[in-house]
């Protein structure tokens, strides 16, 4: 099998959850890819701070109000939204609760990575707590997604926990729970073991497969497989989430172990 070449893997913290330790993932990354160089550098903002307000503007244009209806080609974001995107690139911020168009978010960020390393050799992980969702012809609305594939790719610590769906009987629970007003919390102790939450400690471990999905999209095109016990799994549920990044008895498939082999191998 002719496995492409891969330089480096280059991993950014846009203000992910507090429960994701993006050095646990860069080992994981060395252990599993040993050729190829990781480097960790941060905010993706560092270099372009001067030029912050331009950035806010462009985010705040990005904010979809109405997941039913397609973004307008020139939106005129408030002043206020601006100023508060304005706080978040400089770190002054890590709050959250916008829901952002993904496409345009990755383009934003693919103008902050310098013209050499916006190819296919690097793989740019960009780890943010910002929500994005991406349009859906079929049902004609914006889905939250926990991943968006490309240069970067942009992975959400918010979007592993709003994204995939929860189990069918927790909906149908919190219909109830919120009827009779009683305890949300009581309701998420008893289903803990079956989603991710906020600040949850296996965010990192999550975190890890998704991050061999950014990596095999960068080396054949696909970052997914088939087999729901393979942490290239393209995960609906999160069911399927903790099933395929957790407690599965393996972490890649026969297909992909093998890959992986053959890369360490070169
Ligand atoms: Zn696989």
């Amino acid at each position: 099998m002719r496995v492409p070449r891969l330089a480096k893997i280059i991993l950014y913290d846009e203000g992910a959850d507090k429960a994701l330790h993006i050095e646990e993932i860069a080992e994981y990354l060395n252990l599993k890819m040993k050729k190829v160089e990781i480097e960790i550098k941060g905010s993706p903002f560092s270099s372009s701070q001067d030029k912050a307000l331009e950035y806010a503007r462009k985010i705040a244009g990005l904010k979809i109000q109405n997941a039913t209806r397609i973004l307008p080609p020139e939106p005129e974001p408030l002043y206020g939204e601006i100023e508060y995107e304005k706080r978040r690139i400089l770190g002054k911020t890590k709050a959250f609760g916008v829901l952002y168009e993904g496409t345009g978010l990755q383009r934003i960020f693919w103008e902050l990575i310098p013209r050499e390393e916006r190819n296919l050799s690097f793989a740019h992980i960009l780890f943010s707590n910002r929500l994005f969702a991406t349009w859906e012809e079929s049902d004609r609305r914006y889905h939250a997604r926990v991943s968006v594939y490309g240069i970067p790719t942009m992975l959400s610590t918010t979007g592993v926990v709003e994204a995939p769906a929860k189990p069918r009987e927790y909906y149908l629970l919190k219909q109830q729970y919120e009827m009779l007003r009683k305890d949300l919390l009581e309701l998420n102790d008893m289903f803990r073991g079956r989603f991710i939450g906020y600040e949850d400690e296996r965010m990192t471990e999550v975190m890890k497969g998704y991050a061999m999905q950014a990596v095999f999209y960068s080396l054949t095109g696909n970052p997914f497989c088939e087999d729901r016990g393979c942490r290239l799994y393209n995960a609906h549920w999160q069911e399927e989430v903790i099933h395929g990044q957790i407690d599965s008895q393996y972490e890649f498939c026969p297909e992909h172990t093998a890959m992986i082999e053959a890369l360490n191998d070169f």
